[in-house]
Parts: C-alpha cells; sequence; structure tokens
C-alpha cells in the first residue's frame, strides 16, 4: 500500500481494486491548514504593513502634513503683517504725544500706560501644549497687545476731540481783542505794572491799561461772556465787567454810560459802553483790566486776535515807556 500526493490531493492504493483511491482530508485537517494559511498571511501582512508604514504615507497624512505646513505658514504671515500694523501704530502713538496732545496742552499718556503688557497668571497656558505653540502663543500675545493699544490710542483720540470742541468755544470766550479801535495806538495811553500814581505822584502798581479817548467813544467786549457787574465802583468809577468763563474776567472803568446790564450775555466786538472820567481819573479814558482765576494779568499778553507781531512790538513800546497813567 503507497501513499501517493500530488499538489493538493491525497491517494491511496488499493490492492484490490488495482487502483488509486483518491482520499479526502478530515474536517480537523481542513481547519488546520485554513488557520496555518491564515497566520502565514497575518504576518506577512504586518510585515508589509510596517514597511509601508515606514518609508510611505497615507494619503490622508500626507493631507494632513500639507494643511499643518500651510497653518504654520499662515501663522508666520500673520506674525509678520502684526508687526507692520505695531509700525504704523507706534508712528500714531508718537505724533499723539508729541503733536496732538502737545496742541491741546493735554497731559501726556505715559509709556507705561500706552505699552503695558498683561501681567499676573499666564494667560497662554491653554496654547502650550499645541504642537508650534511657541509660534501661536508669540501670535497671539502680539494680537491682544495691538489690540489693548488700539484701545488706548482710541480714548487718546476722544478725549483730543472732546478737549477741540471746548477749544474752539474758549477760543471764542477768552478776552483777545483790544477794548477800542486803536490801529494807530494813539490811545495806549499806559501799560500794567508798576507806575508813577497820577494823584499822589508815588510808585503804584497799576493792574490795567489806559486808552485815552473822547468821551463817548465805544467800549467793546473782548470776548463772549456774561455782564456780571454794571455800576458804580470805588475808584472806577462806572464799571462793568464780564464772566467769560474758563477762568477768565474783564473789567471796563471810568466809563461815561453803559450799554449792557448784568446778566447780559455778549460776544466779542460788541459795544457795552462808553468812554468817561467818572471815578478817580485824570482825563477821559478807559481802564482795562484782564483777570485770569482771580488774578490782575498783563492785558497787552490778549490782544493776539486783531494785531500783528509788528503791531503787536509797537504797542508794547508805547505802553511800556511812553504812556502816563490815568488811572
Ligand atoms: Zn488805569
Amino acid at each position: 500500500m503507497g501513499l501517493y500526493r500530488t499538489r493538493k490531493s491525497y491517494y491511496i492504493y488499493d490492492p484490490n481494486t488495482l487502483s488509486y483511491d483518491r482520499v479526502y482530508p478530515s474536517a480537523k485537517d481542513r481547519i488546520f491548514t485554513i488557520i496555518r494559511h491564515l497566520s502565514t498571511g497575518i504576518v506577512v501582512g504586518f510585515i508589509f504593513f510596517f514597511v509601508l508604514m515606514r518609508f510611505f504615507e497615507s494619503p490622508m497624512e500626507s493631507q494632513l502634513r500639507k494643511e499643518n505646513k500651510l497653518l504654520q505658514t499662515q501663522y508666520e504671515v500673520l506674525s509678520l503683517r502684526l508687526n507692520n500694523a505695531f509700525e504704523i501704530l507706534n508712528d500714531v502713538q508718537q505724533r499723539d504725544e508729541n503733536l496732538y496732545r502737545a496742541i491741546f496742552q493735554a497731559a501726556s499718556i505715559p509709556e507705561s500706560i500706552r505699552k503695558l503688557g498683561f501681567g499676573g497668571t499666564n494667560r497662554y497656558e491653554h496654547l502650550m501644549s499645541l504642537p508650534n505653540s511657541d509660534l501661536v502663543v508669540a501670535t497671539t500675545q502680539k494680537m491682544d497687545m495691538l489690540t489693548k493699544q488700539l484701545y488706548v490710542q482710541s480714548n487718546s483720540l476722544e478725549e483730543l476731540v472732546n478737549m477741540g470742541k471746548t477749544q474752539e468755544e474758549r477760543a471764542k470766550c477768552i478776552p483777545a481783542i483790544q477794548p477800542l479801535s486803536n490801529k494807530d495806538f494813539a490811545r495806549t495811553a499806559s501799560g500794567y505794572g508798576m507806575r508813577i500814581d497820577p494823584i499822589y505822584r508815588t510808585p503804584r502798581f497799576h493792574g490795567g491799561m489806559d486808552f485815552s479817548a473822547k468821551t463817548g467813544t465805544d467800549i467793546y467786549a473782548t470776548g463772549n461772556g456774561v455782564i456780571i457787574f454794571a455800576g458804580w465802583k470805588q475808584g472806577y468809577g462806572n464799571c462793568i465787567m464780564i464772566d467769560h468763563g474758563f477762568g477768565y474776567e474783564t473789567l471796563y472803568g471810568h466809563m461815561s454810560a453803559f450799554k449792557a446790564r448784568v446778566g447780559q450775555k455778549v460776544t466779542r466786538g460788541e459795544v457795552i459802553g462808553f468812554v468817561g472820567n467818572t471815578g478817580k481819573s485824570t482825563g477821559p479814558h478807559l481802564h482795562y483790566e484782564v483777570i485770569v482765576r482771580g488774578r490782575r494779568d498783563n492785558p497787552s499778553k490778549y490782544y493776539f486776535m486783531d494785531l500783528t507781531p509788528e503791531e503787536y512790538d509797537h504797542m508794547i513800546q508805547i505802553a511800556e515807556n511812553h504812556g502816563q497813567v490815568m488811572d
């Protein structure tokens, strides 16, 4: 009896029939065969898989890698653009500090407030675990700084806009012209400062400016304001006082008559009364005072609206040197 085996089948020689009979494998043999083939397949499969993994990437990985690269590039571009924005903002801050705020005499905003960072706890902790976290944190930080600095800058400009609004009003109100029509300065009699008293002939402080003029000459309000006094005042005779707001008042003395009453609003250049010789006076003239926050100031400092620098210089010389106090 012999066992003859072809590739996939088993045959047994049967002496009785003098022929080979095919032997079919048992179910057990079949299962073992299947398991053997499967395990070989799995092992080979795994080996191929890891080899491929090592040297090639899947289409999805490739896609993700490209996206990651793109995002990183976008972050870098964003970071550069933020740098540009900072440069522009820095320029605006410089102009704000050295020009705009200077014009309005606004208090400067210290660098510590303009450029203050975010102190205390780490606001970027949640970003730290990300890949490329340095880039992400730095960019986010820049963005936050830019937002904060823009906020400070915007507040500063808003403050200046508000000051600009009152500045316009202030420019209309502060005394800024001469109280008489006086282009040739013929009427400038004496200025502010230590002068010889015209009556007692002793040195005495003269707290205003005298303009000689004929009785009845128009006297102008030198800025917008409200009449707060119109009556007789010891030494000043018939006298008008105007409150201009912003800490400014003006006084007009020795008048012959009034053309305004207490409580009346007046505008710059409006006639409020007429030159006279009332009170302690040596002849028809206007005594004019500018009072700033309760203290008398030199009126000649306040004629900038209707004098050129040359005219101003001429007026000052007359008031300082040749003037005679008329009180
Ligand atoms: Zn005077």
